[in-house]
């Protein structure tokens, strides 16, 4: 089994690290047609992507098909997303070690996001509160991984303030974190002005900005609601004059999502994570328009 590139060896080269991220379906009939999605992003050759884990059950395991299956059958290096949620120490250990032998090097290690129906994260027993205890607990295991942490350029809706919330970085990050992807952002101020607070703290790891094109405005809102992102007012004005012609909103989202890559690899972001929305069209216009 071919083993995969370190995503820290691919950071260091010269060129922007170009990575999408794709979340598995909600049921198995639909993995073909995200498999169809993923081989014409593989076209564009990103360096990289990665497949979302769900809070539990079937989801899961279909996070694990995909991530196997753009593997094995489209041939890209995948990234798999992994969280601490409703798994004991045991059943965590376990999913690693088969993350491992099945030859994956990077995983991007999260607390994750409470199942549908609960409102507040919950630790399982015998299990871990926070990003960082797993992130210690897969180094210690397999010191050779690479781990991926999330950052919040407008900080974790859960944190306190962005004190406690960068405090709470630079813990994960000691633990053994090799990168930094970022929550979505719409402002790239949001990503220089956290890059400087981050480096304040003492973390020298590369922080990767997380971009989303938006392509609906409904889903948009919600989303950012959710991850407490803000929807610059004349970003959400061009949309809303739009609203009704799913094109134009798509046209307009994907000219946003261009604009901020443009600026962010001229001003020295060491590539970017395209929060794909499993649609090959604007992952590929965006990949493309980032190595212009
Ligand atoms: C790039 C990216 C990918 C993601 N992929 C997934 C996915 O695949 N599946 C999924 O379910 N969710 C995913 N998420 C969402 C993520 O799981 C949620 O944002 C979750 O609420 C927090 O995860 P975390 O790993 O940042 O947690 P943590 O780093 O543990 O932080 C959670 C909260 O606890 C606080 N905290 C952390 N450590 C400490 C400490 N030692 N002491 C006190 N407070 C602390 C933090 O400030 C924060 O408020 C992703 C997010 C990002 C940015």
């Amino acid at each position: 089994m071919p083993q995969q590139q370190l995503i820290t060896d691919l950071l260091s080269r010269k060129q922007p690290l170009l990575s999408v991220e794709f979340f598995p379906p909600k049921s198995a009939e639909s993995v073909d047609k995200l498999l169809k999605a993923a081989q014409v992003i593989s076209a564009s050759r990103p360096d990289f992507v990665s497949v979302t884990y769900g809070a539990g059950g079937s989801t899961r395991d279909l996070s694990a098909t995909v991530s196997k299956r753009m593997k094995d059958d489209v041939g890209l290096q995948v990234m798999p997303h992994f969280t601490c949620v409703g798994s004991t120490r045991e059943e965590l250990g376990e999913i690693v070690d088969e993350f491992y032998d099945e030859g994956y090097r990077n995983i991007m290690a999260l607390r994750g996001d409470p199942p549908q129906g609960q409102t507040a994260f919950q630790v399982t027993e015998g299990g871990f509160k926070y990003a960082s205890d797993l992130v210690a607990f897969i180094k210690e295991r397999h010191p050779d991984m690479c781990l991926g942490i999330a950052g919040y350029p407008e900080k974790h809706p859960e944190a306190a303030s962005i004190e406690s919330d960068l405090d709470a970085l630079k813990i994960k990050a000691d633990a053994g974190g090799s990168f930094i992807t970022t929550q979505l952002f719409y402002e790239n101020e949001a990503y220089f002005r956290f890059v400087d607070q981050v480096r304040a703290r003492g973390i020298d790891l590369p922080i990767i900005p997380g971009i989303m094109p938006v392509l609906s405005l409904k889903q948009i809102k919600r989303i950012t609601q959710l991850c407490h992102s803000e929807l610059p007012q004349e970003l959400e004005s061009q949309l809303s004059q739009v609203q009704n012609d799913p094109d134009a909103v798509r046209r307009i989202g994907v000219e946003w999502a261009r604009n901020q890559i443009g600026e962010l690899i001229e001003r020295g972001a060491p590539g970017v994570h395209i929060y794909a929305l499993n649609k090959a069209k604007s992952a590929v216009e965006l990949i493309n328009a980032a190595r212009a």
